[in-house]
């Protein structure tokens, strides 16, 4: 009986628009919309008082609202869970040009929990704020085209050395080209389901890291790894990660979720 109305939610909530509500719109049950927001809810969806979506919280968790002349209202919590069973933490050295708009998209569709974008060495890129804004609305976007149940943070621009010192991953790697390394997935495999933990990776800009920097992660508790043979760009490569590290995670680890609300472990819910 319970299942058949977790069904029968999961798909009339399938056809319903998913929207970011960040935390500090939220009012108890009362939902405080953007100007954009009501614009979009209401000529771009066409609904009308009364009319309901999915209200995507920004510290994770759906809500189906129902809009109401006030805003919006919090009628109740839906039940899923589209969250990896780890939490990935890429640590990207930026691209130049608009590539990182691509990273952080399809990192964000692929289930990744945090974005760093990293200023290493060989970075051309000097984010401007409003490129930092430019990237964390992608990430909403992307979240809620996805239907992931939290939006992934991305973080403000650190120097390589930073992040990496201050990486507080279970597990990290980084990806190098040309170093003989052992490949992510046969490093991803040899791991016990309960040591994964938390998955960092770091990839880096077009000119690849300097021989410093891979010596700075190694010190750093981070292991090389290959992605093959071939060169990857590096939008390829954070995203080949990325995926790897997602269907791993998957397929051996389904048992057990990250519970957004808490930040710990929960049985998986769907
Ligand atoms: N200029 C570098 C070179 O020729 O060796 C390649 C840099 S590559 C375009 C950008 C980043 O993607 C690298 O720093 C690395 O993190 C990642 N990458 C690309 N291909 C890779 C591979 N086959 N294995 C591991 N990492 C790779």
């Amino acid at each position: 009986m319970l299942i058949a109305h977790c069904s029968l939610l999961i798909v009339h909530c399938s056809l319903l628009k998913y929207l970011t509500i960040d935390r500090h719109q939220w009012h108890d049950r009362a939902i405080t919309l953007t100007a954009e927001q009501e614009r979009y809810l209401r000529r771009v969806l066409r609904l009308r008082d009364g009319d309901r979506f999915v209200a995507l919280h920004g510290d994770g968790g759906w809500w189906l609202a129902r809009l109401d002349p006030s805003g919006a209202i919090a009628e109740k919590p839906l039940p899923g869970n589209t969250e990896l069973p780890n939490r990935i933490i890429l640590l990207a050295g930026m691209p130049k040009g608009n590539a990182f708009d691509e990273v952080v998209r399809q990192a964000t569709e692929l289930g990744v929990g945090q974005i760093v974008p990293v200023q290493s060495d060989r970075t051309l890129l000097q984010p401007s704020d409003r490129k930092l804004d430019r990237w964390r609305r992608i990430v909403k976007e992307a979240a809620e085209q996805s239907e992931r149940f939290v939006v992934p943070e991305v973080s403000d621009p650190v120097s390589f050395s930073v992040a990496v010192s201050s990486c507080i991953a279970e597990t990290k790697y980084i990806c190098a080209a040309r170093q003989n390394a052992p490949s992510l997935l046969s490093q991803l495999l040899a791991l016990p389901p309960e040591g994964r933990g938390t998955i960092a990776i770091a990839t880096g800009p077009e000119g690849g890291w300097t021989e410093a920097e891979i010596a700075t992660a190694i010190a750093s508790g981070f292991t090389v790894v290959s992605l093959g043979a071939r060169i990857l760009r590096a939008v390829t490569a954070a995203i080949a990660s990325i995926s790897a590290i997602a269907a791993v995670a998957e397929t051996f680890n389904s048992d057990v979720r990250i519970n957004p609300e808490s930040g710990g472990r929960a049985k998986k819910q769907i």
